[in-house]
């Protein structure tokens, strides 16, 4: 559910919420018997007023689209099914202001109580048929990240996004012109699932080359290579050739939120592994290895999403170790390698594991992070009878991928555009990356703490004085600013791991919004800390473990 509001617009704030809510309930999303979020809270988010809020729901009440019950908050009581016939809820005839079906009755009750099942109007129980999938999507927290992230007022420090004005987008037209003119009326047909040849030879290159800059030499193959829709379609192709319902995949923790809910819509149940400032926890995998036998090992070991940490070198030798012992594969996801601002690089666990003649590890990465993610083009490295599987099943999901986006690529790389390009972002995003620590230390140095990652694309930061992100991000909202909650990032969320935590992007915005976007964060932090109740304060105040 995304509300975008237009301050500038003509059209009075709550209408523009009504019509946007009223427009996405038509498409059935939010469902028939979901709950809309309580007023105070949407004010929060929106940066609203609370009569704001209240003056919309009231139009949606008056349309028979929600229905306001004591002690169940505000219920959606439209189903999808009735978007067409419902075209225009207004127009419908209305006995005392009442919606027709209603049959009389002013709130749900009886068949309709149980929030989830059925819908006054569709006779279809929309919600018992929805796979269970969808369920693993459903983290409040960062719905509502996500809800404040689409304000056009907002500043987002949310998203992992490459800074747009740095997009090459010159090269692209030429390429683009150029292979049309070449090649138009075979690019627009199919690519062989695994991948544009020339695209495969290119990748296979730049590991090869990669490996060499860390010091290490492998050879890689083009055919150990299958281009994918992005890595997220690389995780997803995975997940579903290597996971069954209810096996144990060992995970960071924290960890990349987009894998962990692929793996669970797989059916996996997750196994986190704490990571500290050398990586993932080598050791405690390693105690757990005999008695809990995981089917997989998911790691992000160079500048890992969310928290920026390296594997030491030790331990990734030691992972190897292990996989090999137990004969478990590990998936190594390695969007941000190439992202280097500091220190020496460090070679991948593929390449270490593929040059001493196993073939343990599955590699996965994209140019979403070097370049942009709109071509959407990741890869996937690993041994044949891994490449076939993961083919077999990629034309299960969507044939092959955009042949003109893998030509582009192809291009970046043939000549030398890629290089070119990740030298300019590794000049400008260390700049941004210090900039955002400094604007925080002078800002809000005492309430909040963040490492200085070699690279990558984000900042983990811990708030300090028992400043709770859940509290924090209706505030940081209200200020109109919004960050990535740290919760999300930990698969056991019982465990109230990330509580204090935050991750903050420093590459999408460009230096005004930054400094801007940390001193509206600021404001926030300082709103609660000034609003902290001594006593509370003093329970909730933990040692400050810094994160490196
Ligand atoms: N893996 C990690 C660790 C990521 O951070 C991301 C993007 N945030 C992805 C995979 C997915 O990237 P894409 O699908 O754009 O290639």
């Amino acid at each position: 559910m995304h509300v975008v509001i237009e301050r500038t617009s003509p059209t009075p704030i709550y209408l523009q919420i009504s019509q946007q809510l009223r427009q996405s309930i038509l498409d059935g999303e939010p469902p028939s018997g979901a709950k809309l979020p309580p007023e105070r809270r949407l004010a929060k988010l929106l940066g609203v007023n609370r009569t704001t809020i209240v003056n919309a729901y009231r139009e949606l009440a008056a349309d028979g689209l929600i229905s306001g019950q004591v002690g169940r908050g505000t219920v959606v009581i439209f189903g999808a099914r009735d978007a067409d016939a419902a075209a225009d809820v207004t127009a419908w005839p209305r006995v005392n202001g009442q919606h027709p079906l209603d049959n009389g009755a002013s709130t749900l009750d009886g068949d309709f109580n149980d929030g989830s099942t059925r819908s006054r109007q569709s006779s279809v129980p929309w919600a018992q048929l929805f796979t269970a999938v969808t369920d693993v999507m459903d983290d409040p927290l960062l719905r509502d990240a996500m809800t404040v992230s689409a304000r056009p007022d907002v500043i987002r420090l949310a998203t992992g996004i490459p800074a747009p004005e740095l997009y090459p987008i010159d090269a692209i037209r030429q390429i683009f012109d150029q292979a049309l003119d070449n090649a138009g009326s075979t690019l627009l047909q199919h690519t062989p699932t695994e991948g544009y040849p020339p695209l495969r030879e290119q990748l296979a290159g730049w590991m090869e080359r990669q490996a060499a800059i860390a010091g290490a030499s492998v050879v890689v193959e083009p055919n150990q290579i299958v281009v994918v829709a992005g890595s997220q379609q690389g995780l997803y192709l995975l997940a579903r050739t290597l996971i069954d319902p209810g096996d144990l995949v060992a995970v960071e923790s924290p960890t990349y939120l987009g894998a962990a809910q692929v793996f669970r819509a797989a059916g996996a149940r997750l196994m986190p592994i704490p990571i500290d400032g050398d990586g993932m926890q080598v050791d405690l995998l390693q105690d757990l290895l005999p008695r809990r036998r995981p089917k997989l090992i998911y790691t992000l070991p160079t500048f890992q999403n969310p928290s920026g940490t390296v594997m030491a070198m030790g331990r990734r030798l030691r992972l190897l170790d292990l996989a090999a012992r137990y004969q478990i594969p590990v998936i190594e996801d390695d969007p941000y390698g190439a992202l280097r601002y500091d220190g020496r690089a460090l070679p991948t666990l593929a390449t270490i594991d593929r040059a001493e003649g196993r073939g343990n590890v599955i590699y996965l990465s994209t140019v979403s992070k070097m370049l942009f993610p709109g071509f959407r083009i990741g890869w996937i490295s690993g041994v044949k009878p891994v490449i076939e599987q993961v083919t077999l099943m990629k034309q299960l999901v969507d044939l092959d991928t955009n042949a003109l986006a893998q030509r582009a690529v192809c291009a970046f790389f043939e000549r030398g555009l890629l290089d070119e390009h990740l030298a300019l972002v590794n000049r400008v995003y260390p700049q941004r990356r210090d900039r955002m620590l400094e604007a925080l230390r002078q800002r809000a140095g005492d309430l909040i703490s963040a490492n200085r990652p070699d690279g990558g694309i984000y900042l983990w930061c811990r708030l300090n004085e028992g400043i709770r992100v859940r509290d924090l991000l209706p505030e940081a909202a209200r200020e109109g600013v919004i960050f990535a909650p740290g919760e999300s990032f930990h698969v056991d969320a019982a465990s109230g791991r990330g509580r204090f935590d935050i991750r903050l992007n420093f590459t999408l915005p460009n230096d005004s919004e930054l400094d801007e976007g940390i001193r509206r964060l600021s404001v926030a932090i300082q709103r609660l800390a000034d609003r902290l109740d001594p006593a509370a304060h003093a329970s909730a105040t933990r040692p400050l473990t810094p994160i490196v």
